[in-house]
C-alpha cells in the first residue's frame, strides 16, 4: 500500500504542535476537577474517578481505555477504635493523648472520608515502654546509638523523625535493633521551610499535621500476599503472616505540636487492620502505525492519602493533558510510529502495588515488546526548577527535550533554570540523576529492564534543606496549595507536561530510537571507578583476599568499545530500510534489559537490574552496581570476614559479567 512516508519537517512539526497544545487552564481544570475529595486507593470516590478518567481519555481520542483490578492487600485505620501515642502515669491512666486528626484546612469542613494519619500495615498493638530516640532512624543513626552511644533499644519505642530516608527502612531498622513500636514526628527542622507561613497562609506543614504513609519494605514485591503473580480473583494467597514486607511491630506518625509532649514512657494504641481490596489501574492507548508492538509507557498513580493536591494529582493532571494533547493530534491524522500507553495506577501509596501488579500480569508482552517508561507520579516538589532522573541512555534525550521546553518557557516568561552535570553543554546545565524507587517506575526498571525516567519542579536543595516538601501526605495538600503557591501561572505544571510528553513523542515517534549507547558506557565507567573506590579503603584485605576490579574495569572497556561502534555504524544506517532499522531498534531497546539478572540481587529477587537499585538504606535513593555495594557495607564489622569478601568477588565477577555480556548485545549481529 501507499503511505504517504512522514518527513523531517513532520515530525518536528507534530513534536511542536503536541508541545503547544498542552495548556495551562487545562492542566489547572484537570487538577481542580480530580482533587475535590479524597480518594484513598480502595475507596468508591477513587473507582469514580477512574471511570471518569477513561471516559475522559475516550473522548480525548485515545484508541481504547479500560479499567483493569486487581485484588491487593491494603491497610485502614479501625473505624470504631482510633489509633493514638499517650503517656501515663504510674496507675497506668493516660495523662496525654496524641491527637486524632489533623485540623481539617477552611473550605473543607464538610467533607467526609479523610482518614487520620496512620502508617499503612503497620501491626496492631499496644506496647508500653520507655522511649529512645534515634534521629532519622538510618542504619548510621542505629549503628551510633548501639556502637558509640552502647544503648540497646531490645524491648523499647524508638521515636524517629521523618526525613532523609524512605520511612519503611527506618521500621525496618528499629525491628532489627529489637524495638517493640516505632514513633515517627515532623520536625519543623525538616519540614518547615524559613520565612514561610504554615498552610493556610504559607505553604509549611502547620504544628497539627502529619505525614501518612506505607512503612512496608517489598523490595520490589508488589502487593505481599502475590509475590511474582498477578493478584487476579483466583490467584493463591499466602497468609498474613507470609506475607512480604509487613512490620511485626506497631507503628504511629505525629506532627510536631504532639511530638514535643512525648517523653521518657508511652502506650501505643494501634488497630490498624489489613484488607485484601479491589484496586484499579487505568489503561489507554494509542495503537502504534508501523510497530504497534513496541510500547512506549507514560505511567502515574491516582490514589491519594486525601486530596492529593501534590501527590499525585499534580503529576495525574499532566498526564491527563498529554493524553489530551495526543488525542488532539491523533484527530489531525497523526498516529505514532509505536504504540503509547497511559496508564492511571492506583494503589501506589500502599506500596506501587497497582503498577507492580499490571508489570506482573503483563511481563512477557513488556520484556519483548516495552521501548521505556516514563513515570507521572507529582509534577512539582518545589519551585526553582526541572529536575530529571533517569537511566543513561536516557541523558541525551532528557537533555535535548528540557533544552526544547525551556526555550519555550523563555519565550513565555518563566524563569527556568535547568541544572546539567552532563558534559553536554556549558549555555544548559542539567543535573540529571540516577533513579531510586518509592514510585511506579521501579517494576519496569528494576525488574523488567525497561528503560525509564521521570521528571518534576523541584526546589533549590542548597538553600531549602527540608525533606520533600512540608505537607507532604496531610490534609493539607489541596488544589489551593498548589494553585496560591507552587504554581499560580501553572506553568510549571506545563513545562512538567512538555518534557514528560516531549519524552514519549520522541520515543514513539522517531524512527531511530533516541536512546544514547555512549553514555551508558560514560556511566558504567564512572559506577565502577566509584565501587572500586569503596573497596579500596580497605588496602590489606583485598591483599589478602585477592581482589581485584580488573574484570569489571575490562568489561567496561568492552562495552564502551562496543558502544562506540555501535554508534560509528548508525552513522552509515540505511533507515529507509525498515528491516535494518528494526534491527539496530531492537539493539538499543533490549540493551537496558540486558542487565537484567533473572536471579536478582541477594536477599531481593525482584530487585534485578546489576546495575542500578534502591539503597538497601533507603528505597528513595538508587544504588550503583549494588550487589558489590552492599557486600562491601560494613565489611570492617563483618563477624567472618574471608566469608565476606568472598561474596565481594563473586558480586564483581557478576557485574564483570552482566556488563560484558551486555557489550555482546551492542556488536553487529553476524
Ligand atoms: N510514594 C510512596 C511513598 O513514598 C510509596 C513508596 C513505596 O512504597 O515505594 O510513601
Ligand atoms: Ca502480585
Ligand atoms: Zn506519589
Ligand atoms: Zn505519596
Amino acid at each position: 500500500s501507499h503511505t504517504k512516508t512522514e518527513t523531517h519537517e513532520d515530525f518536528s512539526k507534530n513534536l511542536k504542535e503536541f508541545l503547544d497544545e498542552m495548556q495551562t487552564n487545562q492542566i489547572r481544570e484537570h487538577l481542580r476537577k480530580f482533587t475535590r475529595l479524597p480518594h484513598l486507593a480502595g475507596t468508591e470516590q477513587n473507582l469514580k474517578y477512574a471511570e471518569q478518567i477513561k471516559k475522559e481519555w475516550l473522548e480525548f481520542g485515545l484508541d481504547s481505555v479500560s479499567l483493569v483490578p486487581y485484588d491487593v492487600l491494603l491497610s485502614y485505620p479501625n473505624k470504631s477504635q482510633p489509633n493514638y501515642i499517650s503517656i501515663c502515669d504510674d496507675l497506668g491512666n493516660e495523662v496525654f493523648n496524641t491527637s486524632l486528626a489533623e485540623p481539617i484546612p477552611q473550605g473543607y469542613e464538610d467533607v467526609s472520608n479523610i482518614v487520620p494519619p496512620y502508617s499503612a500495615f503497620s501491626a496492631k498493638g499496644q506496647p508500653q515502654g520507655d522511649l529512645v530516640y534515634v534521629n532519622y532512624g538510618r542504619t548510621e543513626d542505629f549503628f551510633q546509638l548501639e556502637r558509640e552511644m552502647g544503648i540497646n533499644v531490645t524491648g523499647k519505642i524508638v521515636i524517629v523523625r521523618y526525613g532523609k530516608i524512605f520511612r519503611g527502612n527506618k521500621v525496618k531498622n528499629a525491628m532489627l535493633a529489637g524495638a517493640k513500636g516505632i514513633i515517627m514526628f515532623s520536625d519543623p527542622a525538616d519540614y518547615w521551610a524559613a520565612d514561610v507561613e504554615p498552610y493556610p497562609d504559607g505553604w509549611n506543614l502547620p504544628g497539627g499535621g502529619a505525614q501518612r504513609g506505607n512503612v512496608l519494605n517489598l523490595n520490589g514485591a508488589g502487593d505481599p500476599l502475590t509475590p511474582g503473580y498477578p493478584a487476579k480473583e483466583y490467584t493463591y494467597r499466602f497468609s498474613l503472616d507470609e506475607g512480604v514486607g509487613l512490620p511485626k511491630i506497631p507503628v504511629h506518625p505525629i506532627g510536631f505540636h504532639d511530638a514535643i509532649h512525648l517523653l521518657k514512657k508511652v502506650r501505643m494504641n494501634i488497630h490498624t487492620n489489613n484488607q485484601v481490596t479491589r484496586i484499579y489501574n487505568v489503561i489507554g492507548k494509542i495503537r502504534g502505525a508501523l510497530e504497534p508492538d513496541r510500547y512506549v509507557i507514560l505511567g502515574g498513580h491516582r490514589d491519594a492519602w486525601v486530596f492529593g493536591g501534590i501527590d499525585p494529582m499534580s503529576g495525574a493532571a499532566v498526564l491527563h493533558e498529554t493524553a489530551r494533547s495526543a488525542g488532539s493530534l491523533l484527530k489531525k491524522g497523526w498516529r505514532p510510529r509505536r504504540t503509547i500507553i497511559f496508564a492511571s495506577w492506583d494503589a501506589e501509596e500502599f506500596g506501587l502495588l497497582g503498577s507492580t501488579e499490571w508489570a506482573e500480569d503483563n511481563a512477557r508482552l513488556l520484556q519483548e515488546r516495552a521501548v521505556a517508561y516514563i513515570n507521572a507520579d507529582s509534577a512539582i516538589e518545589g519551585m526553582y526548577t526541572l529536575r530529571v532522573d533517569c537511566t543513561p541512555s536516557l541523558h541525551t534525550l532528557a537533555y535535548d527535550i528540557t533544552k526544547q521546553v525551556s526555550l519555550l518557557a523563555h519565550t513565555t516568561h518563566l524563569k527556568l533554570i535547568i541544572h546539567i552535570n552532563l558534559k553536554l553543554s556549558s549555555l544548559f546545565n542539567i543535573m540529571i540523576s540516577k533513579l531510586g524507587s518509592g514510585s511506579d517506575f521501579e517494576a519496569y526498571f528494576i525488574r523488567l529492564g525497561i528503560a525509564a525516567g521521570r521528571a518534576r519542579y523541584t526546589k533549590n536543595r542548597k538553600t531549602e534543606r527540608y525533606s520533600s516538601y512540608p505537607v507532604y501526605h496531610s490534609v493539607y495538600e489541596t488544589f489551593e496549595i498548589v494553585e496560591r503557591f507552587y504554581d499560580p501561572s501553572f506553568r510549571r505544571l506545563r513545562a512538567v507536561a512538555q518534557v514528560r510528553g516531549g519524552l514519549i513523542f520522541m520515543l514513539a515517534d522517531s524512527k531511530l530510537l533516541p536512546l544514547d549507547v555512549n553514555e551508558y558506557a560514560d556511566s558504567l565507567g564512572k559506577y565502577a571507578q566509584s565501587i572500586a573506590e569503596v573497596a579500596q579503603k580497605h588496602p590489606e584485605q583485598m591483599e589478602l583476599y585477592k581482589v581485584s576490579f580488573d574484570s569489571l574495569f575490562s568489561a567496561v572497556q568492552n562495552f564502551s568499545a562496543a558502544a562506540r561502534d555501535f554508534y560509528a555504524r548508525l552513522q552509515t544506517l540505511h533507515t529507509e530500510d525498515p528491516l535494518q532499522l528494526r534491527v539496530v531498534n531492537d539493539q538499543l531497546m533490549y540493551l537496558e534489559r540486558a542487565f537484567i539478572d533473572p536471579l536478582g540481587l541477594p536477599g531481593r529477587p525482584f530487585y534485578r537490574h546489576v546495575i542500578f537499585a534502591p539503597s538497601s538504606h533507603n528505597k528513595y535513593a538508587g544504588e550503583s552496581f549494588p550487589g558489590i555495594y552492599d557486600a562491601l557495607f560494613d565489611i570492617e564489622n563483618s563477624a567472618d570476614p574471608e566469608k565476606a569478601w568472598q561474596e565481594v568477588k563473586r558480586q564483581i565477577s557478576i557485574a564483570a559479567f552482566m556488563v560484558h555480556a551486555a557489550a555482546m548485545t551492542l556488536t553487529p549481529p553476524a
